[in-house]
């Protein structure tokens, strides 16, 4: 795909199994309420996606650019077809980024993360998330080509950005410099040269995350999740030059249903501003598709961030995942999805 690689925005399906507590002991495995209508077809790029409701029979189709289903894992399935592609571009100097996106337990984390502690996972029939997979792969190049590798991890909650690198996850302030450029002022970046340095920072992140707001529950599942992943490659001999680019791996929050799930407050107020930046990330990829002449990066932190790496000589990947026994929720997620194509 890179050489070829436009501003398009892949947009693809994901559909986790059921996990043991779905299954009813005597019934066997429920049924799924996705299926996709042309599977053998050779055209990798166009899927029809077939959602049906188990109790009232509605159903409604959409059209995406690839399916993965059940039996499709982290690594053989999307790592290798739609997350590889992207590494080799980081050495010549481009951008990419992978979102995950859906309602909460639709499988966004164990797409991208699997784990924080992925490595105590062999012996376990646990696969690793596309986020060491892709830092596996990045550090095997790395050391082929005597380039560097580094990694941040912040969060955005309520539209604020924080450092998860940093003790105590301090605030990060993004500013514009004066050629339109964005920057996360002072984001940390560590160096990594191996796996076990990368599963060291990243788990102590990841316990960041989980504990960064005190007061409010669970705010992981509510806030969006950015691993970057930077490269730096020395070109020109001794020259000091230096090659760059970077992939951006985000967990995004939870595309919840206000009306759904009766919130109120605080959550009532988190997920407006959850909608509203997933809306207007549907609406950046939209734009790129679709060539408008204006892109609407502006309209949310999450956005404006990752403008340097949506479009351009950029690549986007979405994996919009889905819970198989979700009828509603899944047509919320797919729409919205298939909308950005
Ligand atoms: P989300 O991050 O979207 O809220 P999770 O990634 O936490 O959802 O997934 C919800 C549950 O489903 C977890 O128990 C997770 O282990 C399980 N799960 C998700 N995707 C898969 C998959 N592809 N294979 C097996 N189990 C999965
Ligand atoms: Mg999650």
């Amino acid at each position: 795909m890179d050489p070829s690689c436009t501003s398009k925005v892949r947009v693809i399906v994901r559909v986790r199994p059921f996990i043991s507590q779905e299954i009813p002991s005597k019934n066997g495995n429920p049924t799924s309420c996705i299926s996709v209508l042309n599977p053998d077809s050779d055209c990798r790029d166009e899927v029809t996606v077939h959602l049906q409701d188990p109790d009232t029979s509605r159903n409604e189709c959409y059209q995406l650019d690839s399916f993965f289903g059940q039996e499709d894992n982290n690594l053989s399935s999307i790592f290798e077809r739609e997350v590889n592609p992207l590494i080799p571009g980081m050495f010549r100097g481009r951008n990419a980024t992978v979102f995950a996106y859906g309602a909460t337990g639709s499988g966004k984390t164990y797409t991208m993360q699997a784990t924080e502690t992925w490595l105590m996972l062999q012996g376990t029939n646990l696969l690793p998330g596309l986020m060491p997979l892709a830092m596996s792969t990045i550090l095997s190049i790395c050391q082929r080509t005597g380039s560097r590798a580094d990694i941040s991890y912040y969060e955005v909650y309520m539209e604020r950005c924080y450092d998860l690198l940093e003790v105590g996850a301090k605030e990060i302030v993004i500013q514009d410099d004066k050629d339109g450029q964005v920057h996360l002022k002072g984001l940390s970046r560590v160096p990594v040269n191996s796996m076990s340095e990368f599963q060291e920072v990243f788990s102590r992140g990841v316990q960041r995350r989980k504990t960064a707001h005190t007061g409010i529950n669970d705010v992981s599942s509510r806030s969006h999740g950015v691993l970057v992943i930077g490269v730096s490659m020395p070109w020109g001999g001794d020259s000091g030059n230096v090659v760059s680019g970077k992939l951006n791996l985000i967990d995004l929050a939870g595309n919840e249903d206000n009306r759904r799930t009766c919130n109120e407050g605080i959550r009532l107020l988190e997920s407006s501003k959850i909608n509203q930046s997933l809306f207007a990330l549907s609406n950046v990829i939209y734009a790129l598709n679709n060539k408008e002449p204006r892109v609407p990066y502006r309209d949310s932190k999450l956005t404006r961030i990752l403008q340097d790496s949506l479009g351009g000589a950029s690549c986007a990947l979405m994996v919009a995942c889905l819970n198989p026994g979700e009828y509603q929720e899944s047509v919320r997620t797919v729409s919205l999805a298939a909308r950005s194509r």
